[in-house]
């Protein structure tokens, strides 16, 4: 019996003896109780919610959506769910788009958007931020109030689950990544109790989910320290597919340089399959310097390559922000790996990308639509993330590439194909990181894919520490047991 034993009554009478599944036994105590926010498919809403993740490779068919507005609904809800033995899933934005991540076939989707509002405090200089939030409400929370945070850097992705996969930010160089900056978390544990988790209040919690995910309880509040950056100097810059070896030297100097001036960002987009769209840089300089010093090297390709597009000027982060191009496809897989960069690895994915049966395999597939980004994180990212406490992540202190590899495609038919090309192609990249000596365990939650152990690679006395926060939190398990999808502990 759990200590919410009036609960067994519900449960007693809705399922005596009965074959009813557990989840329809917890959706008919969940409407029991709150009938307004639990979503049957009959219901009108019904149709929207359950399809309502990005990408259509992550919908599925619940029993019933529960759609909490408060923590207190959240506590009473997760006993329940736990006595009928029902599975769930839990979703703040749905962006990620690995199956079942944030969705579920035959169970309770609880869907947090309704966990909305931001209050800064600006004697601490932190924002509270409900996890239901897309990052385009909590930039424009912070726009009156010229600060910023270490956050998403696309509007429309999900506050919640960017977080607890640590998240990759402009401001991650200067310090540390998302999950570094959260200050609190204020998680639902299975046995519906509240707690904080912060440096001084259970802060074996608090460090275990800076990369711990969806493991140990439901997270509904986010503490965010703010930094006083606001006007910057960026934007977008586009090249001829054919550039691409120039960009890829330009971006290994830039990253091996000793000096790296943290203020200085980047992203690049190789449109592998669709080259037409050819190459897409964007560059973030975190002070409203134009044409700082720290890009020289990007603007030498200048001198060879025209640009097909440069948007780079003054304005605010989140204007800069709020223009980053998203194909719009319905279905997408990513994956990723991660490695030293350096001239020769950049080479050996040119070649690799150039030549890769499985690129053409991705463009047999109806408007499959190839894409390899890399993301560069420098050592002092690390060294930031520890000085506030650490993570869970493992990372060497050292500069790294997140290599991130997106196809997307229309029809589902295709997913095999599409997940046996994508998963080929990040194998031949990491088998090119190792033979360089440059390879490094690490895979980025956010980017990943499901058949990649994300959490495994977080190295053993990092996965032994998160099993042990796991049996103080949640000893019987039930997040890693009712809670199937997304990256579990190993
Ligand atoms: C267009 C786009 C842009 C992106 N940009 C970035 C970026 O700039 N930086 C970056 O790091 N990543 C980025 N990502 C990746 C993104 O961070 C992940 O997809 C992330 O999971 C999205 O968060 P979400 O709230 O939408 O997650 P969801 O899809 O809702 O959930 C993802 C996982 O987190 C768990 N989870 C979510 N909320 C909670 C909660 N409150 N409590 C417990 N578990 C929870 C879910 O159960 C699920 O397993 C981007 C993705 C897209 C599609």
């Amino acid at each position: 019996m759990s200590q919410f034993g009036f609960l067994q009554g519900f449960l007693d009478f809705f399922s005596p003896n009965s074959m009813m599944g557990s989840d329809v036994t917890a959706c008919q105590a969940l409407g029991s109780i709150f009938n307004n926010v639990t979503i049957y498919p009959t219901d009108t809403r019904y149709d929207a919610l359950a399809t309502e993740n990005w990408s259509q490779t992550a919908w599925g068919s619940p029993t019933c959506i529960f759609q909490p507005t408060t923590v207190g609904e959240l506590q009473t809800a997760l006993p329940i769910l736990v006595e009928a033995n029902s599975s769930f899933a839990v979703r703040s934005g749905g962006h990620m788009p690995v199956s079942k991540a944030a969705n579920i076939d035959k169970g309770v989707l609880i869907d947090m958007s309704k966990f909305g509002g931001t209050q800064y405090d600006a004697e601490n200089a932190v924002i509270n931020v409900g996890a239901g939030q897309r990052w385009g409400d909590v930039y424009t929370a912070l726009d009156p109030l010229g600060v910023t945070i270490a956050g998403g850097r696309v509007m429309s992705a999900g506050v919640g689950g960017l977080i607890l996969g640590c998240g990759l930010s402009y401001l991650s160089d200067l310090y540390g990544l998302v999950c570094d900056n959260v200050v609190n978390f204020e998680v639902v544990l299975a046995d519906g109790s509240v707690v904080n988790a912060n440096a001084d209040s259970n802060s074996d919690l608090f460090w275990a989910l800076k990369g711990g995910s969806n493991n140990f309880g439901i997270i509904t509040n986010f503490k965010l320290r703010t930094f006083p950056i606001f006007d910057v100097w960026g934007g977008t810059k586009g090249y001829p597919f054919e550039a691409l070896p120039d960009v890829l030297d330009a971006l290994a100097e830039f990253q091996t340089n000793p000096e790296k001036d943290p203020y200085a960002q980047f992203n690049m987009n190789a449109y592998v399959t669709n080259t037409t769209f050819g190459v897409v840089l964007s560059l973030v300089y975190l002070k409203p310097d134009v044409k700082p010093a720290a890009f020289d090297p990007f603007y030498r390709i200048e001198s060879s390559w025209a640009t097909t597009m440069d948007t780079t000027s003054l304005r605010t982060l989140h204007n800069l922000m709020s223009e980053y191009p998203i194909p719009s496809i319905p279905r997408v897989e990513w994956t990723t790996t991660s490695f030293v960069p350096s001239s020769s690895m950049y080479s050996a994915i040119r070649k690799i990308f150039a030549s890769s049966s499985s690129v053409n395999k991705m463009k047999e597939i109806t408007a499959g639509t190839g894409i390899f980004t890399l993301q560069g994180v420098s050592a002092r990212a690390v060294h930031e993330g520890n000085q506030r406490g650490g993570n869970a992540l493992g990372l060497k202190p050292v500069p790294q590439s997140w290599f991130h590899t997106d196809l997307g495609w229309w029809f589902s038919d295709d997913d095999v194909a599409a997940h046996e090309a994508i998963r080929s192609l990040t194998d031949e990249v990491e088998a090119a990181a190792k033979s360089e000596d440059s390879y490094l365990p690490y895979l980025f939650m956010n980017d990943a894919s499901l058949d990649q152990q994300v959490i495994k690679h977080y190295g053993e006395d990092n996965v032994k520490r998160l099993r042990e926060v796991q049996q103080k939190y949640d000893p019987s398990e039930v997040f890693q047991k009712l809670v199937p999808g997304g990256f579990k502990l190993p």
